[in-house]
Formats: C-alpha cells, structure tokens, sequence
C-alpha cells in the first residue's frame, strides 16, 4: 500500500490528539499539533486532578501503538466495585470473569505521557496557538492572541479536529447545509474532590476498587491515584432540595458529608475545602454528522461525539476512533476520500450507540435504583448471567471488556430487556424469581 507523506495539522493535544499523532506519524507524514493552552508538562499539578477509567477498548488502540505498557506503569487496576451504602457494610462486586479489570489513571499525568511519546516519534508541538478558524476546503488554519487581532495562516494538506466537546473545527463544520448538530445538557453537574494518602503514603481506601457511593438523585465514586490519594466525584444536581445550589456554606458542605458520606469523615476538611474551591461542572452528550469535509477534514475524539461519563467511555471511544481509522488506512493508502467515509460511517453509528447507553446508565443511577421492580428486574439478570454466563453478558461486561462494537452491545441490551419485560409480568415473579420456572423460561426466549 502507499502512504505518500503529507503534512497534516491536528487541532487539540488533549488525550485523542496526542495518540492519533503518534498513529499517523508511523505513515511518515509530518504532524503538527496546535493546542491553545500551554503545554501540559510544564504545569505545576499534584497530579490529583481528574482520573480516568480506561478499559478494553483504550488499551487496544494503546497496544497497537506500542505504548501499552509504559501507559500501565502509571495506571492502577480496578477489578471491583467496593459499594459503600449506608446503614451496610461496605461490600464488593467483582467486575468480570478472573483477570478483568478497569484502569484508574491521571488525565493530567497520562497526557503528559502521551506528548512525550509523541515528541520522541518526531510530531511538533505548538501550544498556546489557539486556532480561531479552518478554511475547510483549502485546510487552512488560522491561530492568533484574540479572535479580533491579527492571525497567522498555516496550508495543510489535511487537517484533524481533536479539539474537545466545543470544537472549533466542528463550529465551522456546522455552518455548512446539511450538517447536523445537536447537543444535550442534563441537569446534574459534578464536582472533583479529593482525599488524602495516609501519613504512610498508603491509600485510606481500597486501592484495587473502584468506589461508589450511590445516593439515588446523587452519588460520589472515587479512584485511586499512584501517591495513595483518591480523587472523587461528586454527581449532584445543579438545582433542587439537594443540590450544588443548596450547600452554600461550609458548615452545610459539612453536614452533606456527615450525614450522607459517613465513611469520608476524616477527611471532612479537605473534601469541604476542595468543594468551594473547585468548580461545579456540566454534562452534555453532543452528536453531529457528517465528522469529515471531502478528504481535507476529520473529527476525532469529543469534538465528533461527546457523551455523558456515566459508562466511563469518552476517551475509550476516541481511542477506539483512531484504532479504526487506522484500519482504514491501512487498507486505502493514498485515498483519503475513501477513508475518511468509511471511518465516519462506521465509528457514526458506535458513538450513537455509547450516547445512549451512557445516558440510559445516568437515568438508571439517579432515578431507577429506588425503584423497588427495577432492583428486582436487575436481582434476576444477575442471578440469571451468574447461572448461564455464555448466554447472558451483562451490558457494562459487553461495553467495558470486549471490542464489539458498541452499536451490537446497544441492540443485545435492547434484546435482554424486551425479555426481561416479558419476565417481570409473570405471575408472583416476587416470590419466584430464582425459580427452575424462571429460568426455563428466560432460556425459552433466548
Ligand atoms: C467527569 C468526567 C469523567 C470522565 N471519565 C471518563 C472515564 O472514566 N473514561 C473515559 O474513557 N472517558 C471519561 N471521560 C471522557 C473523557 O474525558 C473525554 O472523552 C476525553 O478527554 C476526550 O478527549 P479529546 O482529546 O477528544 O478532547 P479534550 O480532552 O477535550 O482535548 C481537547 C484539546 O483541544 C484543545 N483545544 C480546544 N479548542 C482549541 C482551539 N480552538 N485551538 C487549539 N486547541 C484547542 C484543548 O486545549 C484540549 O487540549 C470523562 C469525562 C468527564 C467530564
């Protein structure tokens, strides 16, 4: 196959941007990645901030890069959950079968990473340019100080968008006939917190579990970091009885704790400190269509489909985006026309698809888990895929531990609950639910 070098752009050098510059490098094209902020290694950052899980289909794109393993050198597995549910034990939930396990890593330390990975394969790094605008045919770029000042041109032969959920490349994309675009913000926003490593630099938590505290309307979940700290999150609505809105005070942000998260008391102080100096964020699933412009312009990563993060799949998918397109070129070589069609229509689909299983998952957190017919449906599929595990893959198993495609684990899940709503209206199924009865007759529909 022939790959002729180009000279190609990538806007963003966040987590997206940073791998598909190290895959596109090993083509011998010439890369340049603009990002507008400053580069990331050069912040003084405790290396606290933001944690990611990475699962299956992230260390895929990884490992066909060859940079898997120096990537999991600074990540931790998580092969649980530890549920932490008042007035219970703390407990745990195995993930999957023996040795599968989700990553725990530092946005911050794992972008760093990836820029040096980057830098030692020969891409050019150009921070604190940002790009106020694209010309989409001629794949030019403009950056500049301020959107009214003067700007710098630069001539491409192709240009990528992996500049985040509020793309600029997308903006001028989205100006074009016949481009849609939508985006969704729900009304729970989130929080990051932090707890601290012992005075021993041991972790206060179980370091091998993902934590979870689930509240109904509102919840807080923690991952470990590799200095023994935990970095939390807290999803809580922005309005309501209790919500962001309402702690307005310290000693209420210390009641809230107190009484709904009694196992963080020791570190009432710093969780109350971290939540008014950190900003409260939002959530938003965005989609649009098409990702590319003729063979001059691609989408990759956030800025072609931002979800919500409650499967843990964002940067998992835009790996998966670049582990893709990375097929397709090896199959059409010169011909970016080709390429980029068949990747926008086959990755278009998967990232419709882990849209809605991620905000199905917001709604089933927040609004289901107290109802008493949904927990049973869910005691049943458990004890159903616990008893047949060949025949009933559990929706998070197919999303976070395999690489069928997400639009498949989507229609399976559609499959399974067409079933399970045949089940739940059997007659007594409170008092039968781990019937043979039940059983035969969840096998019958399969
Ligand atoms: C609370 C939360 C938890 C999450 N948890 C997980 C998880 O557990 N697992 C998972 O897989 N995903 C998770 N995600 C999703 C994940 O963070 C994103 O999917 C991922 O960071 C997207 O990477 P990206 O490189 O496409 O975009 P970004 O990380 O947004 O990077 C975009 C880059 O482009 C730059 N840029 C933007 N505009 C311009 C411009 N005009 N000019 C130049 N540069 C520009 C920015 O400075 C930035 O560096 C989570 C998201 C949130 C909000």
């Amino acid at each position: 196959m022939k790959y002729t070098p180009k000279e190609i752009a990538i806007i963003g050098s966040g987590l997206v941007g940073s791998l598909l510059a190290i895959y596109l490098k090993k083509f011998g094209h010439k890369i340049t990645v603009f990002d507008r902020r400053p580069d990331i290694r050069n912040i003084k950052f405790s290396g606290r901030s933001i944690n990611l899980a990475m699962s299956n289909r992230g260390w895929n794109a990884l490992e066909e890069a060859g940079i898997d393993s120096e990537i999991k050198e600074i990540a931790i597995p998580l092969d649980k959950r530890a549920m932490h549910v008042n007035g219970k034990p703390e407990y745990y939930q195995k993930y999957g079968k023996e040795g599968e396990a989700i990553w725990s890593i530092s946005r911050g330390v794992l972008n760093r990473k990836m820029i040096d990975l980057a830098e030692e394969a020969g891409v050019e790094f150009r921070f604190e340019e940002k790009v106020w605008d694209v010309d989409l045919p001629e794949a030019k770029l403009y950056t500049g100080e301020t959107e009214k000042g003067e700007w710098q041109e630069y001539k491409y032969d192709l240009i990528f968008g992996c500049d985040g959920a509020f793309s600029r490349v997308r903006h001028k994309m989205q100006r074009r006939s016949r481009f849609d675009y939508s985006q969704d913000f729900i009304d729970v926003g989130y929080k990051e917190l932090s707890i601290a490593p012992n005075d021993d630099g041991t972790h206060k938590l179980d370091k091998n579990s993902f934590h979870i505290w689930p509240r109904g309307k509102f919840m807080l979940i923690a991952m470990p970091n590799l200095d023994g700290s935990f970095t939390c999150t807290l999803f809580m609505p922005f309005e309501g009885d209790i919500s962001f809105e309402n702690i307005k005070t310290k000693e209420e942000a210390k009641n809230f704790f107190k009484t709904h998260f009694p196992n963080v008391r020791h570190d009432i102080e710093n969780i109350t400190d971290d939540f008014f100096k950190n900003p409260t964020s939002a959530m938003v699933t965005m989609k649009c269509f098409p990702w590319t412009y003729w063979d001059k312009v691609a989408l990759v990563g956030d800025s072609a489909h931002a979800v919500v993060p409650f499967y843990g799949q964002g940067m998992n998918a835009g790996f998966e985006d670049i582990f893709t397109l990375n097929e397709i070129i090896k199959k059409h070589g010169d011909d970016w026309r080709s390429i980029f069609s068949e990747y926008e229509n086959i990755r278009k689909p998967n990232a419709d698809a882990i849209a809605e299983l991620s905000y199905r998952n917001f709604v089933e957190m927040s609004s289901k888990t107290a109802d008493p017919k949904f927990l049973l449906q869910k005691k049943i599929e458990k004890y159903f895929a616990s008893k047949h595990p060949e025949k009933w893959v559990p929706a998070y198993s197919r999303v976070t531990f395999s690489d069928k495609p997400y639009a498949e684990a989507l229609a399976e899940g559609d499959f399974q609950e067409e079933i399970m709503q045949k089940v739940m209206k059997l007659d007594a199924i409170e008092e039968k639910w781990d019937s043979t009865e039940v059983e035969n007759y969840i096998l019958s529909l399969l």
